[in-house]
Parts: structure tokens; sequence; C-alpha cells
């Protein structure tokens, strides 16, 4: 049976780098976060729901998802963003589940942000986590994105502390060097998990 093992971190860590530096090693990796936002458009069962909770609007007149229109309604509205979550993530759990059972190699790995908040690390065979300090990640996403340091900071501040995540994983990866070391500190990981 295929191995699945979970990679996360909190916001700016540097988890996609590393699932990108392990696609190049040969072994495939499911992006939850990209993988999401091609089944809102493309399960028709999920589309029902999502207007059935948000209304028409949320799809556009070509029939996409509007997620500049989703993403203001559900701003303000914890309880709504709840319920949308509760749709798209066994939607998720569905289309993650039929991708692993199409793929062939001994291990496979499944890249999100909510894996532990999730409990999906119960569903692994082991989990890694990708983490840096604070101001190492608020400055790399001020970049990336062109946020300001208080927009970062307000989503890091809404994430599972990094202390709670580094208790629950089984292998830690630190991201507070160049991506040098990264690639070299994720390769040794690799080994580590080859070998089990
Ligand atoms: P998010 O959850 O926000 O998508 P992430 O955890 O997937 O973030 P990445 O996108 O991999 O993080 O990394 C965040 C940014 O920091 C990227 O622009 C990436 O190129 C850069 N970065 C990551 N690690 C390093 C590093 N060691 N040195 C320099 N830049 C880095």
């Amino acid at each position: 049976k295929t191995k699945i093992i979970g990679i996360t971190g909190g916001i700016g860590s540097g988890k996609s780098t590393v699932s990108k530096y392990i696609e190049e090693a040969g072994f495939p990796v499911y992006f939850s976060d990209i993988r999401a936002k091609t089944i809102v458009n493309d399960d028709p069962q999920l589309q029902q729901q999502i207007k059935e909770l948000l209304g028409e609007k949320s799809y556009d007149e070509s029939g996409f998802y509007d997620r500049k229109y989703v993403g203001d309604l559900v701003f303000e509205d914890e309880e709504l963003l709840l319920k949308l979550n509760s749709l798209i993530h066994p939607a998720v759990k569905v289309d993650f589940e039929k991708w692993v059972s199409e793929q062939t190699t001994a291990f496979v790995f499944k890249e999100t942000a909510i894996l532990f908040e999730l409990k999906l690390n119960e569903t692994c065979f082991k989990s890694v986590l990708v983490t840096a300090d604070d101001n190492c990640r608020l400055k790399r996403v001020m970049d990336r994105d062109n946020k300001t340091y208080r927009e970062v900071e307000t989503i890091m501040l809404r994430q599972m502390p990094e202390k709670d995540k580094v208790k629950l994983a089984d292998y830690v990866i630190y991201n507070n060097e160049g991506l040098e070391e990264l690639k070299e500190e994720t390769y040794k990981v690799l080994d580590e998990i080859k070998a089990l």
C-alpha cells in the first residue's frame, strides 16, 4: 500500500519550495491548495453546494468560481467561512484519494497548510513540518506577495502556533537559511523516509 507523507508549515515557511524539491527527486506531490482551486470549478456537486450556500454569484458569467466575490463574502463572516470549508474539504479528500489510487511509488506526499488543524496527519504515515522564524517568514511573504507587515502578521496570528506544530511533526525542517541549505535538509529527510 502507498504510504502518505504529509508536508505542512505556516505561511511563508517554505513548504511549497520543499515540495518542489521532493517532486524533483521523483516523488509525486499532491498540492492541496492548488487542487482545491481546480475542484471548485470541476466538481459539479461541489459547485452546486457552493451556489446553495453563497448564491449564484459565487460563479461568474462564464461559470468560473469567483474567488474575489467569495473571498469578500467570507472575509467578515467566520461562520460562513467554516461552512464553505466544510464543503471544500471533503471534496478535496475525495479528489486526493482518487489521486493516490493512481500513484505507483512506495511513498507519496501531500502538501497542505492545515495538516494538523484538520488532523490529516492521522491519515498519514509520517508528517514533515517546514518552519522558520516569524520575522524570516514575514519578510519572505512581504517580498513574494507585495503584502504589508500587518497583513502577513494577521494571517500568521490566525494559524496554529509553530511550537504546537513542532510537537506534532515526525520530521522538522528549519528554513532560516538559504535555498541551498533548504534543499540539503529536504534531501536528508527524504533519505530518512526512503529508509523506513
Ligand atoms: P504559503 O503558505 O504562503 O504559500 P509556503 O510555506 O508554501 O508559503 P514558499 O512559497 O515555499 O512557502 O516560500 C515563501 C517564499 O519564500 C517564496 O517566495 C520562496 O521562494 C521564498 N523562500 C523560501 N525559503 C527560502 C530560503 N531559504 N531562502 C530564500 N527564500 C526562500
